[in-house]
């Protein structure tokens, strides 16, 4: 008999989850609070429920894709929630990005209940969400891990196992901090190199053959003109918003306090997107943070 999985949270990321786990043929009912969200889903053939508690009675296997900490603790945490209610032994999986304390905090309550529980944050944005590409990046026990696999293949191309509850989250933002440092220093060393009169295609093509390759520049370009089919390309529209990665920041931020970690460069870089939100991009594309520091003065 298939799988019994109820999949909480169907936004941009979640939603296009879903609709792979509902293709890959397990049984699936939906809950998220704004119903043209669920609707998607009921038509493609997935149940709903009127509440989490109903949505989760029997279910094997429950994913969550929540905004923030304060959502994920919400619908785990509340009386009438995740952990209270969840069928005793089901498999907990939050793929959402949170605090890896409040990951380590929920775990913590799932095994009390007789509960498991895995983080599992996503790397990859809406495309590959839709795709089925993403990366999993799991914190708890590998046996979980290993139990979870069946379904996070529907849904993602690699699952990696970081370490203990919670390692999830601080790997997620230990490789989120990276991207938002090395997409600023692409965009300076463009701008640089472009002011010289250099043009950036050529510049872009030296420095990927050179030691300043990196991902930001080999598939994610921030300077337009340069690539097709990334957001430079399209006015920086969809993609990963700036606020998004202000948020990542933040949590990185967070993490390197809780253990005294030098963090000024990721510091450096939560400020100046931070600048370019408040420049009002805040809804676009982190890569175009290339237009703040690119901006020629009056
Ligand atoms: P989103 O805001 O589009 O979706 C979140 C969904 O959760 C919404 O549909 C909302 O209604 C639902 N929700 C909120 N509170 C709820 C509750 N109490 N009960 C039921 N449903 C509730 O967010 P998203 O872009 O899908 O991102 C989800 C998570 O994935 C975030 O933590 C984000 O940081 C992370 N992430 C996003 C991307 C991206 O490119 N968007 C990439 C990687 C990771």
């Amino acid at each position: 008999m298939a799988q019994k999985i109820t999949f909480i949270g169907l936004g941009n990321m979640g939603g296009p989850m879903a609709q792979n786990v509902q293709r890959a043929g397990f049984d699936l009912t939906v809950f998220d609070l704004v119903p043209s969200a669920v609707k998607t889903l009921t038509e493609m053939g997935a149940k709903t429920a009127p509440s989490i508690y109903e949505s989760i009675k029997i279910a094997d296997i429950i994913i969550t894709m929540l905004p923030a900490d304060k959502h994920m603790r919400s619908v785990y945490m509340n009386p009438d929630g995740i952990i209270a209610h969840a069928p005793k032994n089901a498999l907990l999986i939050d793929s959402s990005t949170i605090s890896a304390t409040l990951a380590r905090e929920v775990a913590e309550a799932a095994h009390k209940n007789g509960l498991r529980f895995i983080d599992a944050p996503v790397s990859g944005g809406t495309a590959a969400a839709a795709a089925a590409t993403l990366t999993f990046i799991v914190g708890g026990q590998v046996e979980h891990m290993e139990q979870a696999k069946p379904v996070l293949e529907k849904m993602g191309k690699a699952v990696l196992h970081a370490g203990p509850s919670g390692a999830g989250q601080i790997a997620k933002a230990c490789n989120n901090m990276l991207l938002a440092i090395h997409m600023i220093g692409s965009c300076e060393a463009l701008n640089l190199g472009t002011r010289h009169g250099l043009d950036p295609k050529v510049l872009s093509e030296i420095m990927m053959k050179s030691s300043g390759r990196n991902w930001s520049l080999e598939v994610y370009n921030p300077m337009p003109g340069v690539m097709d089919k990334v957001p430079a390309s399209r006015g920086y529209s969809g993609g990963f918003g700036t606020d998004l990665m202000i948020k990542d920041l933040g949590l990185a931020m967070d993490a390197a306090a809780g253990v005294s970690a030098a963090t000024p460069l990721g510091a450096l870089a939560r400020q100046l997107y931070q600048m370019h939100s408040q420049l009002g991009h805040g809804k676009t594309d982190f890569s175009g943070i290339f237009e703040t520091i690119a901006k020629k003065s009056a």
